[in-house]
């Protein structure tokens, strides 16, 4: 059951139909963010931290030789680039690596360190003399069991005393045979089938039991129960580490469900604003004027690079297929791509190989291209009753803290209809979006 599920994952993720953000599966949309980030997402705010024992040692570092780990690993760290923990490393860290071991529950946005936190446990909690599973690390699907593992194997560049074993789809075991690996990374359903029913390894042994995308996990039909029946089959001393992306009521019932006696650590999402941004409106009065606003701006972006937003996928590539014409350079990126493309297009639009980038919603959130001075609403954002979407606006238009860089926001105003949700938008965020005469390249600059 669970590899059928994992094969309509797999589908999907191959699948040439995504149209929107909101029906991205949330496992591809998690793992997209993972593929297509370009290092760790600094953060402003502080951590939270509950502790439902409070008796428990609450340490916290600002160093990787603080931990005191083997040396060997902590070579494997450097040899990452990473020169100092994450925020939620230096809380994560000396809790995961504490003796007596000691249970966690953490939840960070993508890109905060989450996984390298835990490798980094993983690792340091084997004893490679003994050649048998002592940790398992369960991954919602077969892709992020790979990035996981890859993440181990380069962690553990200079520890080949350690082995690991994927315990994913296409990965088989002869039944009676045991397992002389230490670490085992996989999805539920093959876990559950190799502890249980095939008995190659025992989960009663492990020493350190991992729960990565619990929010992805939970979200996956069927999973939720093969977690539950993993984890009532462990040891009593077995360390727990739960870890998510996002904070709800559901994954944290379930996480205090199954992680007893834990220390909770939280690190708060940084809100967008449009504190750095200027705003702008172009009266245009249809689509061919629209199409000069943009490249008069087009012509004017001398640093940086600009965003354009469409409503719609068939504007998206009438706007592309026109201004390719004209000789610019120009990517798309739309809901009719594979992942695989639009990690390809991203790439080359980040390493400036395109100063434009033409896109619908696929992205609102989630481009964190620093050098993008200009954002285009070629359509203002509206939702399903043609109201002006103001969230969608912010992630189109807002920063974080983090950049704090100047940005422009320039919104292509054709109409009586657009010109009020420009209004109510100016309204809602109590910011001021001034007019701009596209024709003046002066005042452009
Ligand atoms: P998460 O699991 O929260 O999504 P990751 O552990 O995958 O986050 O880390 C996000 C990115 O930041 C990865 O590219 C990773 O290599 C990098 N990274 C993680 N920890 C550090 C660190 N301490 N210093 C620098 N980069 C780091």
């Amino acid at each position: 059951f669970a590899e059928e599920q994992e094969k309509s994952v797999q589908k999907k993720l191959g699948d040439v139909s995504l149209s929107s953000n909101r029906n991205n599966s949330t496992a591809e949309a998690s793992l997209l963010r993972k593929l297509m980030r370009n290092g760790l997402v600094e953060s402003k705010t502080d951590i939270e931290i509950q502790r439902q024992n409070p008796n428990s040692p609450l340490y916290s570092v600002k160093t990787f030789e603080a931990l005191n780990l083997n040396p060997n690993l902590l070579k494997g760290v450097y040899d990452m680039g990473f020169n100092a923990p994450s925020k939620i490393q230096e809380t994560a860290l000396p809790t995961l690596l504490a003796n007596p071991p000691q249970n966690l529950i953490a939840q960070a946005q993508s890109g905060t360190g989450k996984t390298a936190a835990f490798v980094l446990a993983m690792l340091s909690r084997v004893d490679a003399s003994l050649k048998y599973p002592q940790v398992l690390c369960l991954s919602p699907t077969y892709e992020l069991a790979i990035q996981t593992g890859e993440v181990a194997a380069h962690m553990a560049k200079f520890c080949p005393e350690i082995e690991m074993k994927y315990a994913v789809r296409g990965e088989e075991v002869s039944r009676g045979s045991h397992l002389t690996e230490h670490i085992i990374i996989g999805t539920p359903g093959k876990v559950l089938d190799w502890a249980l029913k095939f008995r190659v390894f025992d989960l009663k042994k492990l020493t350190v039991f991992v729960l990565d995308e619990a929010d992805v996990m939970i979200a996956t039909q069927g999973h939720q129960d093969q977690c539950i029946r993993i984890h009532k089959n462990l040891g009593p001393n077995c360390q727990m580490m739960f870890f998510s992306a996002t904070y709800d009521q559901q994954i944290m019932e379930f996480a205090e469900m199954i992680v007893p006696d834990s220390i909770t650590i939280r690190l708060k999402r940084e809100e967008e604003s449009l504190d750095n941004i200027q705003q702008y409106y172009v009266k245009c009065s249809g689509p061919q004027e629209k199409y000069n606003a943009v490249t008069n701006i087009y012509g004017t972006v001398g640093v940086g690079q600009a965003i354009i937003f469409c409503h719609t996928r068939r504007t998206a590539s009438w706007l592309a297929e026109k201004m390719s014409k004209d000789g610019h350079a120009v990517a798309v990126l739309t809901g009719d791509l594979t992942v695989e493309q639009r990690i390809n297009v991203l790439d080359r639009f980040r390493s400036g190989q395109e100063k434009v980038l033409i896109t619908t919603n696929v992205l609102s959130r989630g481009i964190d291209v620093e050098q993008v001075t200009i954002v285009v609403n070629f359509d203002l954002p509206i939702d399903m009753q043609g109201k002006a979407d103001c969230d969608t606006y912010l992630h189109r238009i807002g920063r974080t803290g983090r950049f704090g860089k100047q940005g422009i926001a320039i919104n292509l105003v054709d109409s009586q209809e657009a010109m009020n949700i420009c209004r109510d938008i100016e309204k809602h965020f109590n910011r001021k979006i001034h007019y701009l005469n596209a024709d003046d390249s002066d005042e452009i600059e």
